[in-house]
């Protein structure tokens, strides 16, 4: 397989200012440079990214970002690929690497880019909860040790094609808050940093599947109450948590808009809400960016 160094413009890529490209001159004639982009353009901290490939006579595409592996799957068209992949909210900001190696019937291209990442300013805030979730207690560190074991082998594992459809859709009908990203200070001590997204919702508010999937985690957790976890393939996940009652089952096929559970006040929490989390390779990324990046034409 031969390299290349390739900028990637593309008609697609044309408005994207942001992207900076390497450029070099190819050393392989004849071919064919694929064009990349990437949706949201401007990347920040946080956000999910779709990365869009276009090159024809494709047999392989493979990808690293930021120490992250990239899963790419065939779009509707023909010569268009996609990853569905993201940027951590604690990632740091400044410039980051792409690549890209494309595998084409006759030849090899090493698509490299510059992608600037933006800082997402998050807020800070301060919030009471009871003082066993702050400093929990030896039996609950045993507890919460475990479940850390559980969830990591859980999440270790995901489908190897994406098992989402079309656009991500919001888990309940209820009021969001902008609180992806903030800072938090539980009781003037601890500081973490908020990776999901908190719906005002009522106990009892039915939350669906956000898309289609498997159920990989149904059970109740110290700090997530009941939770409900659901793979989409290829690394993403959506979590659904504090529910005052789980309606499905681990290993469970779920569709978008199926019921997973009630919502409530479970685990650590100072009311009812539905916190929902994405997670992709380890990375979580702002629910609210997910839910505006139109997939209905990708797959
Ligand atoms: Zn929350």
């Amino acid at each position: 397989m031969r390299f290349l160094n390739l900028h990637a413009p593309g008609q697609w890529l044309a408005p994207f200012l942001c992207v900076l490209a390497l450029w070099l001159t190819p050393t392989l004639a004849g071919s064919q440079s694929p064009a990349v982009s990437l949706n949201p353009a401007v990347v920040e901290a946080g956000s999910p990214e779709l990365i869009r490939v276009e090159a024809s006579g494709v047999t392989k595409i493979e990808g690293e970002w930021m120490g992250r592996k990239l899963e790419f799957f065939r779009g509707h068209g023909r010569a268009e690929w996609f990853a569905l992949a993201g940027v951590d909210v604690e990632a740091p900001t400044g410039l980051s690497i792409l690549k890209i190696t494309v595998e084409e019937d006759t030849a090899g291209n090493l698509v490299q880019m510059q992608i600037p990442i933006h800082p997402a300013h998050y807020r800070t805030e301060s919030l009471s909860v009871a003082p066993g979730f702050v400093s929990p207690g030896p039996k609950a560190l045993k507890q919460i040790a475990s479940e850390n074991e559980f969830k990591a082998k859980v999440f270790a594992v995901s489908a190897p094609q994406p098992l989402w459809a079309a656009s991500f859709r919001a888990p309940v009908t209820a009021q969001p808050t902008d609180s992806f990203g903030v800072r938090r200070i539980f009781n003037g001590k601890l500081a973490s940093i908020h990776k999901g997204m908190d719906f005002r919702a009522a106990k009892g508010t039915p939350v669906r599947a956000g898309n289609s999937g498997v159920v990989v985690l149904a059970r109740p957790l110290y700090y997530e109450g009941n939770c409900v976890a659901i793979d989409h393939g290829l690394g993403l996940f959506t979590l659904s948590m504090h529910l005052s009652r789980i309606d499905v089952q681990e290993g469970q096929r779920v569709a978008t808009g199926d019921r997973l559970g009630l919502s409530g006040a479970t685990g650590r929490v100072t009311g009812p809400h539905l916190h929902w989390a994405v997670r992709w390779q380890g990375a979580y990324l702002d629910p609210a960016k997910l839910l505006r990046l139109d997939l209905s034409a990708v797959r």
